[in-house]
């Protein structure tokens, strides 16, 4: 059986205990060595195989797959954070689909949502937004014209960007336009929930400098809206005024 697990974005404590268990029952283990925490390995077998991705092809961790499938062994593809996002797996998946090869897909912690918990945040509030945009900036991999961040911008729903640290500076730039103002509260998180994270608190502003003082150039969520910073009104669901079905009105 091959089981691709998300390893969540760091503190190895933040693996589901599914996916540890998995780990631990492992005989391959293929993980994604750029952003895993070695820690997670030391609870394989000893006799556990294994292998960074980071040095391999699509087509080698296939056949590293392939092989100990057929052997009857237990493979681990671990990804970081949540494996559906930017991960790369849809085209393992599609390999493994052609060659009738069976698999399951277990879900993580994404780094956009550990970022939010360590500024202690909510994505979604009342009267500011109900949405969250997870976007990026087009680096090597190009994203669509419609998702451009300044248009994605113009909805100010909640944002995280993935993968766009390198590129503050345009990221800011296309910001500015799409919100139509500077002020806009931004957070950086670098390697959230790992020992060495760094918070950088800011606004369009200023953020940019903020990190390039900081000299933070990767493994960072930028964290965007009014969620940051601000007013908000109440939750419906704990209002006394409002009742459901679990609560009649109070008094
Ligand atoms: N599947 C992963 C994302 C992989 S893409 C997830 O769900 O989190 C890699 C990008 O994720 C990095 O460039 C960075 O933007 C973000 N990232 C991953 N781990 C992170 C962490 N611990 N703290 C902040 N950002 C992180």
């Amino acid at each position: 059986m091959i089981s691709f697990v998300g390893a969540g974005p760091g503190d190895v404590d933040l693996i589901t205990v599914k996916g540890r268990k998995l780990l631990e029952e492992a005989d391959l283990v293929i993980y994604a060595g750029s952003l895993v925490s070695k820690e997670h390995l030391k609870c394989c077998k000893e006799d556990c195989k294994i292998y960074n991705s980071a040095y391999m092809t699509l087509e080698e961790v296939i056949e590293k797959m392939e092989i100990a499938v057929s052997k009857g062994l237990k493979v681990v593809r671990l990804h970081t954070g949540d494996p559906t996002l930017y991960g790369a797996i849809r085209e393992q998946m599609d390999l493994l689909d052609e060659k009738d090869i069976d698999y399951e897909v277990v879900p993580g912690v994404s780094s956009f949502t550990a970022a939010c918990c360590s500024i202690k945040k909510e994505f979604t509030l009342p009267k500011v937004s109900q949405t969250v945009i997870l976007t990026r900036i087009e680096g090597r991999t190009k994203v669509p014209a419609e998702e451009d961040l300044e248009s994605l911008a113009a909805h100010k729903a909640s944002m995280a960007l993935f993968l766009s640290i390198k590129e503050i500076d345009r990221v800011v730039e296309k910001l500015k336009k799409g919100y139509g103002r500077e002020n806009v509260p931004v957070a950086v998180v670098y390697k959230s929930t790992w020992d060495d994270e760094r918070i950088i608190l800011g606004t369009l502003k200023d953020i940019k400098e903020k990190i390039q003082e900081a000299g933070i150039t990767k493994t960072a969520q930028i964290l965007v809206g009014d969620f940051i910073e601000g007013e908000y009104e109440r939750s419906k669901l704990y209002d006394p005024e409002y009742t459901h079905e679990y609560r009649s009105a109070s008094k």
